[in-house]
């Protein structure tokens, strides 16, 4: 499915959205240029996980884990400065496999060996300064049926 968001409320609206839709295990894949509005998207699935901290861009770090509601986790990873991913693989493929983690990745080409046929991508492009389209797949059956709850 495709959908235009006006501005980066809109995008945080739609995030959020998505966030009150997931229940742990689920794995969203984001792609996209720098400056589309990965991390953006990101708080704003943030917010409907009902995460406190305020999320920010795991680019130097990696990965960034915030406590979410009932007990679930954030796991927002970024492997753009990543040429190989060495053991960063083996706990990715860890947070994945966990029921109570939901995982971001932006970047995650170097890692595709990981991820699971079940995921969520999201293509964001820039349409203009504040005007994204974004287009998103659920690939297999779980992340199908998160896609058609949209
Ligand atoms: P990425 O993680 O893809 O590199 P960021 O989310 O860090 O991108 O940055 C996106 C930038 O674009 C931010 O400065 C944000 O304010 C701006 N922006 C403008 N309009 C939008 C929009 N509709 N959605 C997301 N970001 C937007
Ligand atoms: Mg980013």
């Amino acid at each position: 499915m495709t959908i235009t968001v006006k501005s980066e409320a809109e995008m945080k609206q739609f995030g959020y959205n998505l966030g009150r839709l997931l229940k742990g295990g689920e794995v969203i894949e984001l792609l996209g240029d720098v400056g589309a509005g990965k991390t953006t998207l990101t708080k704003g699935i943030a917010r409907g996980l009902d995460v406190d901290d305020d999320v920010q861009s795991p680019s130097f770090t990696i990965s960034r884990v915030y406590d979410a509601r009932g007990g679930l986790a954030l796991a927002h990873y970024d492997f753009y400065r990543l040429n190989d991913p060495g053991i960063m693989a083996d706990e990715l493929k860890e947070t994945i496999d966990d029921e109570r983690a939901i995982t971001i990745l932006e970047w995650s080409s170097v890692v595709e060996g990981v991820l699971p046929s079940d995921r969520l991508t999201i293509l964001i492009e820039a349409l203009s300064e504040d005007s994204r389209r974004l287009t998103i797949n659920g690939l297999g059956e779980k992340s199908k049926q998160l896609e058609q709850g949209l």
